[in-house]
């Protein structure tokens, strides 16, 4: 390996810089030549290169978002996308990649590897954290901060009020951050995408909390909740309960923004430094991810695997019993 090519693609993360960062300095002082690849797969389609130094990742460290720039790019799931994509990388003398994303980003990457032989290293990074190989991916950290700190102010308003928030949060697939968050910030009530909450199940909890005289009462609801997201809860419930005034709140974007946590800019430097180490060493096709404090790789397909990805079903049986 001479060249590696770095990038940042799909949704992005805070800590994504960070692990730029780490990738660029541990593969230069690896002495190899490092590449950045601006906009993901984009701009392997487009050949929008340029080689890094050193000084090129100062000072980056504590930024969110991606200074790679991030995109979603359709022409890359064609077999044409991905011709030119590796003619470029070829012209360019990029021999080898460490790609920064989520279960997309993962997917291209496999499949480019495995059609052009070209070895590939994941970093795992999405608020999500739904991804198989890591008990955490970069920016879950921070977004889980952002989102107590949210909750925080909401429940002063909620108290003041005798008010009923439904709090939306990001997570369509994984309620990772819901379950989490909620349980940070004393939610009542968590609505997640992996288990069925009825709405009556819901307002049962909620008059059992309003009979015990709570201050202020917060659900949280995942974005990928079967009930249709915070404004469709808060219509069924209104209809059968009216004892508290109730409002909506949807956190949406600011979730994903924001100077990564220290757990989170620690992890991408980690990460980023292990990635180098594993393509230097020979492994392709694998994630890196962090399982009991030990930094591991995990074969991309495993990694793709929903179905081995669970619920930490044990937090959400503390929820229920911090509910009392
Ligand atoms: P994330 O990586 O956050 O999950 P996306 O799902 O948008 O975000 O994926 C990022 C990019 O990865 C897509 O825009 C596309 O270029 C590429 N990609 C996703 N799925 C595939 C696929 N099946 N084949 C090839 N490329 C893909």
């Amino acid at each position: 390996i001479k060249n590696i090519g770095v990038f940042t693609s799909g949704g992005d993360a805070p800590g994504m810089n960070a692990a730029i960062r780490a990738v660029v300095r541990t593969a230069l002082f690896n002495e190899k030549k490092i590449t950045a690849i601006y906009q993901g797969y984009q701009g392997m389609i487009e050949g929008n290169f340029c080689e890094m130094q050193s000084r090129s990742v100062s000072s980056i460290i504590q930024k969110g978002g991606t200074i790679l720039k991030s995109a979603r790019c359709l022409e890359f799931k064609t077999k044409e996308g991905r011709q030119t994509a590796f003619e470029n990388l070829q012209k360019e003398g990029i021999d080898a990649l460490v790609a920064i994303g989520g279960d997309g980003t993962f997917t291209g990457a496999n499949l480019f590897s495995l059609e052009y032989g070209i070895p590939v290293v994941c970093i795992p990074g999405t608020i999500d954290n739904d991804l198989n190989g890591s008990d955490y991916t970069l920016g879950y950290d921070t977004a889980n901060n952002t989102v107590i700190e949210a909750i925080d102010k909401i429940k002063d308003t909620a108290a003041s009020h005798s008010r009923l928030f439904f709090v939306e949060v990001m997570g369509r697939d994984s309620g990772c951050i819901a379950l989490n968050a909620g349980v940070a910030s004393g939610a009542e009530a968590i609505l997640l995408p992996e288990k069925d909450t009825a709405i009556s199940e819901l307002i049962d909890m909620l008059e059992t909390a309003a009979d015990k005289n709570k201050s202020s009462t917060i659900v949280i609801v995942a974005e990928g909740d079967k009930n249709g997201g915070a404004y469709n809860v808060e219509k069924h419930v209104k209809q059968k309960f009216d004892y508290y005034d109730t409002k909506v709140s949807i956190l949406g974007h600011l979730q994903r923004g924001g100077s990564p946590s220290s757990f989170d800019r620690v992890l991408a430097t980690k990460m980023g430094y292990h990635a180098v180490q594993e393509l230097l060493k020979g492994s392709t096709r694998v994630t890196i991810g962090i399982r009991g404090n030990k930094i591991v790789t995990t074969p991309l397909e495993e990694a793709l695997n929903k179905s081995e990805f669970k619920l930490d079903e044990d937090l959400v049986k503390i929820a229920q019993v911090m509910n009392i």
